[in-house]
């Protein structure tokens, strides 16, 4: 029988568990330290435990650890990482390097169920769930690299690589919990961003859960028309459900919501599709981010021109609307929004 990984074991869990087989329950703690804070990946490592105990652990869970597998830097300094899981499915991770700030990009699902037409994600389609340590060892990682490359710890870290957070909701919550506490990285929760495509029932219960961190929808269009086009789990969620759901998580929560607009030319970049979004903006409280497309090979959408991209986040702005235009990093290792496929 396969065994079970220990990081899915809470320290209750764990605590009832060395009861039974005659070990102190505050060990727990002490095998939680070494799991979560120091991020170790075998039970050797954990030398304040006695021998027996290290190799009893051993004998009855395994640490599912996240492996380098790949590293690619861009010419603009983004760097891509992919990791091999214990099953030899493969995730992504983006660092992508600012003036004065780190942002990492990071996977919950290996591939990814949902079927956006513009992303190269959804041609894998779902091949599983994250463990909340895999998320968890991606963070780690990351920002080792970071270090290593650009001499700083992460800044930010956004929920926008593989996969719909939302549909990993118990596993992304967990890992984000250790990330955030003091017993994991100490990171934070402002400075995570998760961001979904919207599943309006999952972003009520976000806001049931009184969560910390930032969310964003991946909008990319307020017309609910369009954006089932491109989108189609905006049948099952349209717009005005979602609208629905966001102002009751920022009832919930407090948090502000940002919309994720990526610019497809003659698609959604017109001054009607600009007043569409202005509405949408006066119904919940959100600013926006202009994305720039790369193109995905096989997908129609081609990315507007930067006159247009000007032109879209002028007129949103000269309507008192929060914009930030973000431009495309790391296109030339395929590390860019919509791009991470394994390749
Ligand atoms: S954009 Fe996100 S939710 Fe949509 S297919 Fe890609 S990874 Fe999945």
């Amino acid at each position: 029988m396969a065994k079970n990984d220990i990081r899915e074991f809470t320290l209750n869990q764990l605590e009832e568990y060395l009861e039974q087989k005659d070990e102190k329950r505050f060990r727990a703690k002490q095998i939680q330290e070494w799991l979560w804070k120091k991020s170790a990946h075998s039970f050797e490592q954990m030398t304040n435990l006695s021998l027996p105990l290290r190799k009893m652990l051993a004998e009855d869970f395994v640490i599912n650890s996240l492996k380098e597998d790949l590293v690619q830097e861009s010419e603009d300094g983004t760097i891509k990482m992919r990791f091999k899981l214990f099953d030899d499915n493969l995730i992504e991770g983006v660092l992508i390097p600012s003036k004065a700030r780190v942002t990492a990009c990071v996977s919950s699902q290996a591939g990814c169920s949902l079927d956006c037409r513009f992303c190269a994600t959804g041609f894998m389609k779902l091949k599983r769930n994250l463990f909340a340590g895999e998320i968890y060892d991606q963070v780690v990682l990351l920002t080792k690299k970071s270090i290593e490359a650009y001499g700083q710890p992460l800044a930010n870290i956004v929920f926008m690589g593989m996969g719909e957070p939302l549909l990993n909701y118990k596993n992304v919550l967990a890992a984000i919990d250790k990330i955030t506490s003091e017993n994991g990285l100490n990171i934070s929760a402002k400075r995570i961003t998760v961001s979904t495509s919207g599943i309006a029932k999952l972003i009520k219960k976000l806001g049931d859960d009184g969560v910390r961190f930032e969310l964003a929808l991946s909008l990319h269009s307020a017309n609910n028309i369009k954006r089932s086009k491109i989108m189609p789990i905006n049948d099952s969620n349209p717009i005005p459900d979602l609208v629905e759901a966001l102002n009751y998580f920022h009832e919930k929560t407090g948090n502000k919501i940002t919309f994720e607009y990526i610019l497809f030319d003659g698609f959604n970049d017109s001054v009607q599709d600009a007043r569409e979004l202005i509405d949408l903006c006066n119904k919940v409280p959100a600013m926006v981010n202009i994305i720039e497309y790369n193109t995905v090979e096989g997908v129609p959408y081609k990315k507007s021109s930067e006159k247009k991209r000007e032109a879209f986040a002028g007129y949103l702005e000269q309507n008192g609307i929060v914009v930030k235009v973000r431009l495309s990093r790391g296109k030339d290792i395929d590390a860019a929004c919509g791009q991470l496929a394994n390749k």
